[in-house]
């Protein structure tokens, strides 16, 4: 896909960004793609196309052979159930006032199902993420940043998503809870099968837990493949040159 930013600067002076102009891959079923590169790199751009939070100016999504890209909102409702995001930043992508419970079983419940149900099913989420089900009736501000980050997952998996997208899920955590968030993910693809599309700026992250990896520079994939032949063997002076920056 392609995506141009266009912003108004000052003195009516514009400038125009390519974030993403040439960035092909796919991901099958069941697996982890890692989306690596530097900041600004357009990783996050690109992933929004998918999920329509971007809106590209051309290319192709194509998702189980139908092409996501041209779908109205509402022709596109019913792949947002089944593509969820998390996000990097645990504390602002939670409503302060709505309780955990009600946090989990909001995507549910506006796509129609009873609350009772849906809060019944936040409950074991919680416990598939390892939270305390007492976390139900608390407010996500009382949470530290990996429980939050636990509490996003569980809210992305109860729309019972076949694909996971999720945006520098970890890079705002310490390391050690990035140990054990990346664990939780790792655990939860087994278990549910999931497909997830892995964003990272972080080269060791990636290495733990991606199949595959695509390196982005400036908009573009300059190369993509299995984790370990990328790492062992880069192909691209760029890939090179994120791998001798690691300390
Ligand atoms: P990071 O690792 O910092 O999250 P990224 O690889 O996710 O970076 P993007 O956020 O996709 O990069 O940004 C790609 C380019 O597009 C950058 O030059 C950025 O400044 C620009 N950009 C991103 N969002 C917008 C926006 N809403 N309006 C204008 N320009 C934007
Ligand atoms: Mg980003």
């Amino acid at each position: 896909v392609e995506k141009t930013y266009r912003r108004g600067g000052f003195f009516g002076a514009r400038a125009v960004v390519r974030a993403v102009h040439d960035a092909d891959f796919t991901l099958r079923r069941g697996e982890t793609l890692g989306l690596v590169g530097e900041s600004g790199s357009g990783k996050s751009t690109l992933a929004r196309c998918v999920v329509k939070l971007v809106e590209p100016e051309q290319g192709t999504i194509a998702y189980h052979g139908t092409d996501l890209r041209p779908l109205s909102r509402a022709a596109w409702k019913p792949y947002r159930q089944r593509i969820q995001m998390v996000f990097q930043d645990p504390y602002a992508s939670l409503n302060p006032r709505r309780t955990v419970g009600d946090t989990i079983a909001e995507g549910p419940v506006t796509h129609g199902e009873p609350r009772g149900k849906a809060l019944e099913r936040a409950r074991e989420l919680l416990r598939l993420v390892q939270l305390d089900p007492g976390a139900m009736d608390r407010y996500p501000h009382e949470f530290s940043g990996g429980q939050r980050q636990r509490i996003g997952i569980a809210r992305a998996l109860a729309m019972e998503p076949e694909l996971l997208i999720a945006d520098e899920p970890v890079s705002a955590l310490d390391v050690s809870v990035q140990a054990q968030v990346l664990a939780l993910l790792a655990e939860i693809r087994a278990r549910l099968g999931l497909t997830m599309l892995f964003i990272t700026h972080d080269l060791r992250v990636a290495a733990q837990i991606c199949d595959r990896v695509a390196v982005m520079q400036r908009g573009a994939i300059v190369e993509q493949g299995p984790t370990s032949e990328v790492f062992a063997a880069p192909q691209h002076p760029y890939t090179r040159q994120l791998l001798d920056s690691i300390p």
